[in-house]
């Protein structure tokens, strides 16, 4: 009943530590059909997090390399870090019908925008800064300079939530889920997702 083409795009960003990466990780297991675009990084990895399934770390020479030969669809500096998304395999993920979840900041969802229009964007808000600051001190990954990067960095993030689709304030966790689940549902039933030969022999 629904056309097995390309999949969908949905663009998701959050001020760092709102719960992005938590959510992101959890309706991939609980929705089926949607996979994560591993973005590369110059980032360092943090504890637990494993190459090439969280990241794919590369040097700043090697991401350099990359954005001369043209190979991200976005990128931008983050926190004093270079970020991106590969083309080729986001491509790959699209063009065999699967859905696309990516967890990019707004520069990135800003120059996706001007390629990808039909793209779902959606922004994840936390209930408030003080909840903010907690959650990143929680997540202990980060030193006070970096924390203090983050939080300043926030108040310009959010200021961008008129850019998105869609908004998610992550209080309950359980309850941003299905909301996130919503939506990527609802842009599943759009009209235009529905196989035309199917309707002509209903
Ligand atoms: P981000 O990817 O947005 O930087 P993370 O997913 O790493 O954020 O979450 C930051 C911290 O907040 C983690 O310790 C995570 O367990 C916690 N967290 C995420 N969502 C919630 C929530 N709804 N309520 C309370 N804590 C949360
Ligand atoms: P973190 O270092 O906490 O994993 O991510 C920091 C920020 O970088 C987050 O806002 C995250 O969404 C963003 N980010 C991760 N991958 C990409 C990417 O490929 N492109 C862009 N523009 N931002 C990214």
């Amino acid at each position: 009943m629904e056309k097995k083409d390309r999949g969908s795009i949905f663009i998701v960003s959050a001020p760092s530590g709102t719960g992005k990466t938590t959510l992101c990780k959890q309706i991939i297991s609980a929705v089926d059909n949607i996979k994560p675009s591993v973005s590369f990084t110059t980032r360092l990895p943090r504890p637990g997090e494993i190459p090439d399934e969280d990241y794919c770390f590369v040097s700043e020479k090697e991401f350099r390399d990359m954005i001369h030969r043209g190979d991200f669809v976005e990128w931008a500096q983050v926190h004093g870090s270079l970020y991106g998304t590969s083309r080729r395999k986001l491509e790959e993920l699209i063009s065999v019908g699967y859905d696309v979840l990516l967890d990019i900041d707004t520069q990135g969802a800003r120059q996706f925008r001007k390629f990808f229009n039909n793209a779902v964007y959606i922004f994840i808000l936390p209930p408030s800064m003080k909840e903010l600051k907690h959650r990143l001190e929680g997540r202990m990954s980060n030193s006070v300079e970096d924390m203090n990067r983050r939080l300043q960095a926030a108040v310009d993030e959010i200021r961008e939530y008129k850019m998105y689709d869609y908004v998610i304030i992550n209080d309950i966790i359980k309850t941003s889920l299905k909301k996130l689940e919503a939506i990527i549902i609802a842009e599943r039933l759009r009209s235009n997702k529905i196989d035309p030969h199917w309707i002509e022999n209903i």
